[in-house]
């Protein structure tokens, strides 16, 4: 058992005082007779120092690597005038060790972890990710997300937002990508999915009164290697009742500009308010709905938000012969009008808009479809048969026989997000376990094969693994 150990960010304070500490050994340096060792735990570095007087001692800390454990007590000095390091916070003292403890032991780490380690192939570090997390840049990173994730919690449960947590193992949910299936073992032939987003519930949390949700939610999406994706992901999903698109568009900008204000301050914003933009105009304009405003796109301290509105609501799948929705499903459109729906749905808008910073789709949602007949018209342009319709969707329209509000919502992605805040290239720098482009974990190794026995269990049987 290891008491009062305290971290190196309350060191400097206690010149004078015998203290305790412990961490990695982050690096030694020998000069003439003196042994310094930078020691390392999850606030900083602390300077220790070993002389030659006490032998045993000074013998313990020749043997001590980098990356080993360790446990020092000793004396909290002031360093001499010509020693102060500014760079580092605990730069004007250092610890005269009296009694040192080796915790464990470390083999020569795979990779130098003191550099940024942008240099080094990404394989290897996801490989050795818990060493590539000591790197200060990852732990950095996943501070800022830390600090991202609390303020949106604190500062959404002050509009009386509440978080509500729902289903892993779920039913399919039509977002527009595979679903991740998971097989029943009770229910042989069966399978849940994982979810695409908690869209449908988080529309049922409306049904059921709840007004105002968010969830910091996990969503899982089994796409193909595209750009810079991840199969599963996290979102700021939130839905609100009785509240107009302009209403949800305006907390999303009064919370992000308080996230960038507290967070980030050194960031400034090339507009506000965030301008909203009709889909037509940016793509006339920019030629893309995720169109970059950034006054210098070299400044790495300018965010460009904006939002695109009044998306078409359905958009023609050549290879499927289909009308798909842009969006999805449940998004509301602009015309209430059935027969209008059923006919031109070329020409048919949707209440959907985009949440766009930098150039990169950060975030999306809509006002949602609460008529179950207008539901039923949008799934029928998209080529459901109405059984199939009761099937798949029956729960959601009889809940909405049971009194439903007016209701929206948006998602905004946190890693994006938190990507964009740190100056990184790719969402896998701010995540703490991410995967390969093609969806593996080096690490675990996952996705790997599982038991016979677990297979039986499951009524499963594998007829071929070639690709
Ligand atoms: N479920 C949507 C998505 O994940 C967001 C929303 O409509 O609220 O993109």
């Amino acid at each position: 058992m290891i008491e009062k150990r305290i971290l190196s960010k309350e060191v400097s304070l206690r010149i004078g005082q015998k203290v305790k500490l412990a961490g990695w050994v982050d690096v030694r340096r020998d000069h003439g007779k003196i042994i310094f060792i930078d020691l390392r735990d999850k606030e900083g570095l602390t300077q220790l120092v070993f002389l030659p007087e006490n032998k045993e001692l000074y013998e313990k800390a020749t043997s001590l690597r980098p990356e080993w454990v360790v446990l020092v007590e000793g004396e909290v000095k002031a360093r001499p005038k010509g020693m102060i390091n500014p760079k580092i916070a605990t730069g004007e003292i250092e610890i005269a060790v009296e009694n040192l403890e080796i915790l464990s032991e470390a083999k020569t780490p795979p990779f130098d972890i003191n550099t940024d380690g942008s240099q080094i192939s990404e394989d290897k570090r996801l490989k050795f990710r818990y060493l590539d997390l000591r790197r200060e840049r990852l732990k950095n990173n996943l501070i800022l997300r830390d600090k991202v994730i609390q303020f949106m919690r604190q500062w959404l449960g002050k509009e009386d937002f509440i978080e509500i947590e729902t289903p892993i193992l779920t039913k399919s949910t039509p977002e527009g990508a595979r679903d991740y299936i998971v097989p029943s073992r009770l229910e042989p032939g069966k399978f849940y999915a994982l979810p695409q987003s908690p869209q449908q519930y988080k529309q049922l949390l409306m049904v059921a009164g709840f007004e105002k949700y968010f969830q910091i939610a996990r969503c899982f999406r089994d796409e193909d290697t595209r750009g810079d994706r991840q199969p599963e992901f996290t979102q700021l999903d939130l839905e609100t009742s009785f509240m107009s698109q302009e209403e949800i568009l305006d907390l999303i900008e009064r919370l992000y500009a308080d996230i960038v204000k507290n967070i980030s301050p050194d960031k400034k914003f090339t507009q506000t308010p965030f301008p909203r933009i009709s889909y037509k105009e940016a793509m006339e304009k920019y030629g893309t709905d995720k169109p970059d405003l950034r006054k210098d796109k070299n400044d790495p301290n300018e965010l460009a938000f904006c939002f695109i509105v009044d998306f078409p609501m359905f958009e023609w799948r050549e290879e499927e012969k289909r009308w798909d929705a842009v969006h999805h499903p449940f998004t509301r459109p602009q015309s209430e009008d059935i027969e209008e729906i059923k006919e031109c749905p070329e020409k048919i808008m949707g209440f959907q808009y985009d949440f766009v910073c930098n150039g990169y789709e950060i975030g999306g949602g809509s006002l949602r479809t609460y008529r179950p007949e207008i539901l039923e018209a949008v799934f029928e342009v998209m080529g459901h048969k109405k059984e199939q319709i009761r099937e798949k969707f029956g729960h959601l329209l009889e809940a909405f026989s049971y009194g439903v509000p007016p209701h929206g919502g948006i998602a905004p992605g946190i890693d994006r997000f938190v990507m964009i805040l740190a100056g990184e290239p790719n969402i896998r720098e701010v995540i703490a376990f991410p995967k390969t482009g093609d969806g593996r974990d080096l690490m675990m190794i996952a996705p790997s094969e599982v038991d016979e026995k677990q297979l039986k269990e499951l009524h499963l049987k594998i007829l071929s693994n070639e690709k």
